[in-house]
């Protein structure tokens, strides 16, 4: 026990949003019973102050947005949420009211996304915020969607939208114009896709969190697949169709948390049916062919564009 009344804290803020499983955070683990026929899919995914968040931001979009960036991984993994760990390490002058509103946050999107809290770690920390979530799924034994799974004739789908996420920091940085606060919110609160269920449709998918084109080319390089993409089929939000003439940027940056997945043409209809079943829009892309795991993007004309970012990265 690190943190005054760390107990005290975990018992007030982070029990009631536990599931069975959390054992009443009364004892040194959870304990999860596994269904035979499953796999379980495990992801993990942190926040840190300045890097992913400024001092000052709304504790519960924080938290909100930690939860749906995991749910995210699992999306693209094919497996449906089952409950999630909590690793938090906050300066001893952290207030109730953001603990407050960050448990509130977690209620939210808990009831939202359907799991619960089995359990976490609390410690203070002189250095900044960093909150951590490890993240469970499960999926039918073999059937986690890889990224190793596109194949030559394949077709390359996105859902949602592209590139509000990018838009959205510089709205939320005030760099540009957001009347309806639709791109700040993509930004703040991304819709991870989890009711499109994945498992036994598609070929190969991931989580578009690092721009488009560089997820692409991980994807390419996984399944050693040449994939050709139009970027005129690349669906903008109507909000970022003001930015269409930085097309080449809206493709290479931002976490849009969209998911980006292959398809063979004969489960293209079984996609379509899942996607209108989930009410999430999916646009097809591009394809893949047999040949050098590359990444071509080409123009309305036909031609290949030259791309020069290509994604996000810490280091
Ligand atoms: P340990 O001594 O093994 O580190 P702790 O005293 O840290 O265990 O934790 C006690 C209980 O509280 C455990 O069930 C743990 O899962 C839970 N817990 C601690 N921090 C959190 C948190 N941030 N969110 C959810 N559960 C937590
Ligand atoms: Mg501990």
């Amino acid at each position: 026990m690190e943190l005054a009344g760390e107990f005290k804290l975990i018992d007030q803020y982070f029990k009631p949003l536990t599931g069975p499983e959390a054992l009443g955070l009364a004892d040194d683990a959870a304990v999860f019973a596994a269904s035979p026929g499953e796999d379980v899919v495990i992801s993990t995914d942190a926040m840190v102050e300045h890097t992913h968040f400024l001092p000052g931001a709304d504790a519960s979009l924080l938290a909100r947005k930690l939860l749906r960036v995991n749910l995210s991984d699992l999306a693209a993994m094919g497996a449906r949420p089952l409950g999630y760990l909590l690793t938090l390490c906050l300066p001893k002058t952290i207030s109730g009211d953001w603990l407050r509103a960050f448990a509130d946050g977690l209620a939210l999107d808990q009831d939202i996304f359907k799991l619960r809290l089995w359990g976490g770690d609390t410690t203070s920390t002189r250095g900044p915020i960093v909150a951590s979530v490890t993240i469970l799924g499960a999926v039918a034994q073999g059937q986690a969607v890889r990224r190793n799974g596109a194949r030559p004739g394949d077709l390359v789908y996105v859902t949602g939208t592209i590139g509000d996420g990018l838009l959205g920091l510089a709205a939320a940085l005030g760099e540009i114009a957001d009347m309806d606060g639709y791109l700040a919110g993509r930004y703040h609160l991304p819709t991870p896709r989890n009711a499109l269920m994945l498992a036994g449709i598609a070929g190969a998918a991931m989580d578009v969190s690092d721009g488009l084109i560089q997820e692409l080319e991980h994807l390419a390089r996984a399944s050693s697949v040449t994939i050709t993409v139009r970027a005129q089929d690349v669906p903008l939000s109507p909000q970022a169709e003001r930015f269409r003439d930085r097309l080449p940027r809206l493709l290479s940056g931002g976490d849009d948390y969209e998911l980006l997945l292959t398809v063979p043409p004969a489960r293209e209809a079984a996609l379509l049916e899942q996607a209108k079943r989930a009410g999430v829009p999916v646009t097809r892309v591009g394809w893949c062919e047999a040949g050098e795991p590359r990444v071509t993007v080409l123009d309305q004309t036909g031609a290949a564009m030259t791309i020069a970012a290509t994604g996000w990265s810490h280091f």
